[in-house]
């Protein structure tokens, strides 16, 4: 059976790595989990100012060679990097799943949150759209 991935936008930090990889791959039929990461991720991508590109490289890279069709956008407790509120946290989490929403229309797209006990907690959700074109339209690996 041909392997399964997923992809995961995260932090940095070495804490939350592991227990967002368990939770993808126990709760999805995911056998692996490309991660791209960025000192306070969610912060970055819900700042219109901040320049994805280099994460959009990554995430098409994931989604076109390996198949990917669900992402995962991380934000966490005691962020170094984003050291907001868990409320302000979890409304950046929204905005930058709808802002990658834009640059892929048929990855399945989540937000999550990881609390100070390390529990993953599902914040919101788009679903993907099936289409044969490009998954990720505005960068290709080519
Ligand atoms: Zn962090």
């Amino acid at each position: 059976m041909e392997s399964k991935f997923a992809t995961c936008l995260n932090c940095i930090d070495g804490r939350v790595q592991i227990p967002v990889i368990n939770w993808i791959t126990n709760n999805y039929e995911i056998d692996y989990v490309d991660m791209v990461t960025e000192a306070g991720m969610d912060g970055l991508l819900a700042d219109n100012s901040f320049n994805p590109a280099h994460i959009l490289r990554k995430l098409a890279i994931s989604i076109g060679n390996h198949d990917s069709n669900n992402i995962f956008i991380v934000g966490h407790y005691d962020c170094a990097a984003n050291p907001v509120d868990e409320d302000v946290h979890k409304e950046q989490i929204k905005k930058a799943v709808q802002r990658i929403k834009n640059y892929t229309r048929s990855s399945e797209i989540t937000g999550l949150w990881v609390s100070e006990y390390f529990e993953v907690e599902k914040i919101c959700i788009i679903g993907g759209v099936n289409e044969d074109d490009s998954p990720v339209y505005e960068y290709s690996t080519s």
